[in-house]
């Protein structure tokens, strides 16, 4: 198999999909994944993280874990010095409000956790309840007075609550206090780190106990005070123009030292040229076709270096990621 072959597969990819106390069912009703019990927290439909490493569909690949793929194929992600792929994109649906909780960047991954990655994440709403909120960032303006506060359980007055709608795009950075609650359905675009501190757990019990909390470690990386809630929440209706939002071009969600977000709306067709050292996408609405090949709500590709000219066809919405290296941007 020559290069210039593979580099021109799309890489479509298996997800692989978690059991969570919080999970439901909409990730195999609304989206058709194949997994047992109704307790489907997450699918993780582009990782090569080995706590949910993805299989390639179909093609030349078939069968290999994208961990294998981007060890014997670099050329298929523009060669890039990182040692491992180094994104992940999850579906996650949840049926319970999740724990309150924060990650740690790379150094402190690098200093207490043996690394290599910190954990930057950001969320794209596909679904939640009118007039909701989320839990992002916290009311503290001390170390001292988080650390009282956390250690006095006040959690109403520490926690800050923001609402939110469908269609809304937040970053997470490390050091933010997030959860998401009950209701919610949203695309994570995050670096390839499965690092996470529970803060508070609402005092449930899993299997009869509380699940662990890591007071001390959220302690040390919750950054105070937090970021105001404007520099996380970039509302997406807010980007639209009078005519509503562009059709039929990738556009810009999102910028960060570790990723680009993009998101496509399709009416028909559109076309792009595949410029960045691989794209990965997620079609999260509609059906169509790429390249010839179809496409519905759910699937996950990734599309290689060189890959050249991508044609879309149907209507259909994908949200898109890349890493924040060398590119031609237009
Ligand atoms: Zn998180």
């Amino acid at each position: 198999m020559s290069e210039n072959q593979t580099e021109k597969q799309i890489l479509f990819l298996d997800p692989v999909c978690t059991h969570n106390i919080w999970g439901g069912v909409r990730l195999k009703e609304d989206f058709g994944y194949t997994a047992y019990g109704d307790d489907i927290g997450e699918c993780w439909g582009i990782s090569a993280h080995p706590n949910g490493d993805g299989t390639v569909r179909s093609g030349a690949l078939s069968g290999k874990k994208l961990s294998e793929v981007w060890n014997e194929f670099p050329n298929l992600f523009g060669n890039l010095s990182c040692d491992r792929f180094p994104l992940l994109v999850k579906f996650i649906d949840a049926k319970e409000d999740l724990s309150i909780q924060v990650h740690p960047n790379d150094a402190y991954a690098n200093l207490h956790e043996g690394g290599p990655f910190g954990k930057t994440e950001c969320w794209y709403i596909l679904d939640c309840p009118e007039d909701a909120t989320l839990v992002i960032g916290h009311h503290a303006e001390t170390k001292e007075a988080l650390k009282t506060m956390i250690s006095e359980g006040r959690w109403k007055e520490l926690l800050r609550e923001i609402p939110v709608k469908k269609g809304d795009f937040l970053q997470i950075d490390p050091g933010t206090i997030h959860a998401i609650k009950g209701g919610f359905l949203i695309l994570e675009t995050q670096q390839s780190s499965d690092l996470t501190y529970r803060v508070y757990d609402y005092d449930r019990l899993s299997n009869g106990r509380p699940r662990k909390l890591h007071v001390e470690k959220s302690i040390d990386v919750i950054t105070v005070p937090a970021k105001p809630p404007e520099e996380i929440l970039i509302s997406t209706a807010r980007m639209e123009n009078a005519d509503g939002e562009p059709l039929n071009q990738l556009r810009l969600l999102y910028t960060c030292a570790f990723y680009r977000i993009y998101k496509l709306k399709l009416k028909e067709e559109a076309h792009f040229l595949q410029r960045y050292p691989f794209l990965n996408m997620t079609v999260t609405e509609g059906a169509g076709t790429v390249n010839g090949y179809e496409v519905k709500k759910g699937d996950n590709f990734i599309l290689p270096f060189a890959f050249g000219d991508v044609f879309l066809r149907g209507n259909m919405e994908l949200i898109a990621s890349t890493v924040n290296s060398d590119f031609r941007e237009d």
